[in-house]
């Protein structure tokens, strides 16, 4: 794929704190746009980051044909840069592309043009123990129409921004019941802006709480956990490791949830992915099985889980230091990302 490049004069790489670095508030030098029109993808465009100019009829920001990625890149010891499994978020976002009745992106776009922006901002990826690049690949409708219809017209771009060590102390989760995130049929599988939209209100009414995320159960029988927040989650009941299943459509099969699973399962660890209700979850701490609690995401890799608020019942997971599962997976991830583990699965994909 032939990528048109314009470069910025004076990169602004130099800037970065690499111990002060906060998520998502600064952008590296360039950016990926491509559009989609008369039923095709023109030529990729790698140029200076900054502020792109819609009118205010633009499809997109009225009916939510939006979908996004979230990815990251690491830097070796070496200085070599790799992506942690790209083909499987770029399967991924075709999967919601799909759904939202948006046109695939082909893989030398979405792959070759994620490889092309960050050769060029190599200096962007942070050196430090925990730092990477998150990318944001995305892709919205952009046609000059306010009738409501599938668009004809779309525009796929990847922005990146360095990202510091995140340590995610113990979170206070609230299980909620009044709101519901996804139901069977709907787009919950997906990472579809409005999935997001949707739970704003829920999740600062729980801060307001005092909580810090919200375990998500069905909306049918309002049992059946589903993620938390914006992370899949996982419960150690006894020795055996348990994850909600993705029969019903509602939950997104989330990279970090498959890499979870493949490492215990070689571990020779039991993993269950099933139907998990909160009565089950309760039977077991009342039985003293409740052993660990945690989320996985792209962003924050493993979130412990140090209390669950159901209907007003506190259930306290044991203290982290007791954990073993999920602290090995966290070790374990960051060994493979960092080069310092053999990559015997080939999930690091190699930029420079
Ligand atoms: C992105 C996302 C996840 C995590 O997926 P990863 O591929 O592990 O980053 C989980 N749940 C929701 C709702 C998400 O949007």
């Amino acid at each position: 794929m032939n990528i048109s490049t314009l470069k910025v004069t004076d990169s602004r790489a130099n800037q970065i704190d690499a111990n002060n670095i906060q998520f998502g508030r600064t952008y590296s030098d360039h950016m990926l746009i491509a559009d989609y029109e008369d039923g095709h993808w023109k030529q990729p465009q790698i140029v200076p980051y900054g502020d792109i100019s819609m009118s205010p009829a633009t499809s997109f920001i009225h009916y939510g044909q939006s979908i996004f990625e979230g990815i990251k890149a690491y830097k070796n010891a070496q200085g070599n840069i790799s992506i942690f499994r790209p083909k499987d978020n770029w399967e991924r976002f075709n999967v919601s592309a799909e759904r939202m009745a948006m046109p695939h992106v082909p893989e030398d776009i979405f792959i070759d043009g994620m490889k092309h922006l960050i050769t060029l901002d190599k200096d962007w990826v942070p050196t430090s123990d925990g730092c990477s690049l998150y990318i944001r690949p995305f892709m919205f409708a952009t046609d000059e129409f306010i009738g409501v219809k599938p668009a004809e017209k779309f525009r796929f771009m990847i922005i990146t921004s360095p990202a510091g060590a995140y340590y995610s102390k113990p979170t206070r989760i609230y299980v909620q019941k009044q709101y519901i995130r996804a139901f069977p049929g709907g787009i919950g599988f997906t990472k579809a802006a409005g999935n997001y939209g949707a739970c704003m209100l829920p999740s600062l009414q729980t801060k307001q709480m005092g909580y810090d995320q919200i375990l998500w159960v069905d909306g049918l029988e309002h049992k059946y956990v589903q993620e938390i927040g914006t992370m899949n989650v996982f419960f150690k009941l006894g020795d055996k490791v348990i994850t909600p299943d993705l029969e019903a459509g509602t939950i997104l099969a989330g990279v970090t949830r498959a890499s979870v699973m493949e490492l215990l399962r070689d571990k020779g660890i039991t993993v269950e992915e099933r139907p998990l209700s909160i009565d089950e979850i309760v039977a077991a701490h009342e039985k003293g099985e409740l052993r660990e609690a945690f989320g996985t995401g792209t962003a924050a890799v493993i979130a412990p889980i140090a209390e669950l608020n159901y209907e007003g019942n506190m259930i306290h997971l044991p203290a982290e230091e007791t954990w073993e599962v999920s602290s090995w997976l966290k070790k374990e991830l960051a060994d493979i990302r960092y080069g310092r583990k053999v990559d015997t699965k080939n999930w690091m994909y190699k930029i420079c």
